[in-house]
């Protein structure tokens, strides 16, 4: 049992002055008295210090992916001091996003706010010394070393993405340039957390070999998702970037944090054994340093325009039992189906057709971008 309950007292006055704004430093940069007393609660942790929040101030986090996930990230990497965040979506918000996007709000769905342009305004508002870049972009293998490593490689790279071909291709980014890639799942009640550090430890496929097959993979769209576990799968994952930054000396063993809050189960999978190199010869990414995602080897085809206001979804070389793709969807979207296709209606005036050889007619969508978010979403990538 533990020794006594936690509490969080107001027992040192030092920390509870404000700055002196009489004195100008309301306003001041991150050399100012204000930086001390902004983040006093935070450098006064054991291992971290002035100089783990200096640290902190000076490094670059790239967060792909600013729906739930990514909305806790960004707003507790703001909030800890992060110099520098680029932001990567390619979503706009919408009214089914608020229950667990935290960064936006009832404006931010009513004007269709693309998400990385209302997440960078809200940092902005949060903590206006952070250095923000938002990207309004769908990555893929094309443009991921242009997004992520722009003019200069990140210190660290957060996956807030809702897709596993974009995950696969964020660890053969990481893996083949050397950064640390922080990687967090969630759907329904359960989620998942695993830090990547490359040549230290297991990247994501050494623990998960290949991506599921598409039309069997839940989504938060078809399986819903609570809020609640989201904010703790954003939370491990921001404070796994904080600590890496700010506390480089504290001992961590590799390992894969799993939760499901129907049964309050919380389980740490220890990954130690993947620390010698030995263990991840066979891995095909940090073992053979074959980096088929990023290579364009398995990415999906590109979307093509077939007609007026129509996008094909090509076929991705694994079947879909559509029975099950009907039944699942069945729940969150109006469905008719046949033995040949599931045709799908998101919303009045979007129709996506999806076959058996997984391919997709999407109609209605204001562009490729949307469809294969309507794709992801509802099929799985
Ligand atoms: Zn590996």
């Amino acid at each position: 049992m533990p020794d006594a309950p936690l509490i969080c007292s107001r027992a040192n006055p030092v920390f509870r002055q404000r700055p002196d704004s009489s004195a100008g430093l309301i306003n001041s940069t991150v050399s100012g008295t204000n930086f001390n007393d902004r983040y006093s609660r935070q450098s006064i942790l054991p291992g971290i210090g002035e100089s783990g929040q200096r640290a902190i101030a000076a490094a670059h986090a790239v967060v792909v992916g600013c729906g739930a996930l990514g909305c806790g990230i960004i707003d507790q990497l703001a909030r800890a001091g992060f110099g520098r965040l680029t932001l990567i979506d390619r979503d706009i918000v919408e009214w089914s996003n608020l229950q667990r996007q935290t960064l936006f709000d009832e404006a931010d769905a009513d004007s269709g706010q693309p998400k990385a342009v209302a997440a960078h305004r809200r940092v902005r508002a949060v903590n206006s010394d952070v250095e923000v870049a938002a990207h309004i972009a769908d990555l893929n293998s094309e443009n991921a070393g242009e997004l992520l490593l722009g003019s200069a490689k990140p210190d660290l790279i957060l996956d807030g993405t809702d897709n596993l071909e974009t995950r696969y291709l964020l660890n053969d980014l990481a893996l083949k340039h050397g950064i640390p890639l922080i990687y967090g799942g969630v759907i329904a009640r359960r989620g998942m957390q695993m830090t990547i550090r490359p040549g230290r430890g297991p990247c994501l496929r050494c623990v998960f070999p290949e991506p599921s097959s598409n039309g069997e993979i839940e989504t938060c769209d078809t399986a819903g998702v609570l809020g609640a576990a989201v904010g703790i799968v954003s939370s491990l994952q921001a404070a796994a970037a904080i600590e890496m930054v700010g506390s480089p000396d504290r001992e961590t063993k590799p390992c894969l944090i799993e939760f499901d809050l129907a049964s309050t189960r919380f389980r740490t999978i220890d990954l130690s054994a993947f620390s010698d190199p030995a263990s991840r010869a066979e891995c095909i990414c940090c073992g053979k340093r074959r980096y088929e995602f990023l290579s364009g080897e398995r990415t999906r085809p590109a979307v093509t325009l077939c007609g007026r206001g129509s996008f094909q979804i090509p076929a991705a070389g694994s079947r879909i039992d559509l029975s099950r793709l009907a039944s699942k969807v069945a729940t969150v979207a109006p469905v008719t189906a046949n033995e040949f296709f599931v045709r799908i209606a998101p919303r009045p005036g979007v129709e996506m057709t999806v076959f058996a050889d997984a391919r997709a007619v999407v109609r209605g969508t204001a562009n490729e971008g949307e469809a294969r978010a309507l794709y992801d979403r509802y099929v799985g990538a």
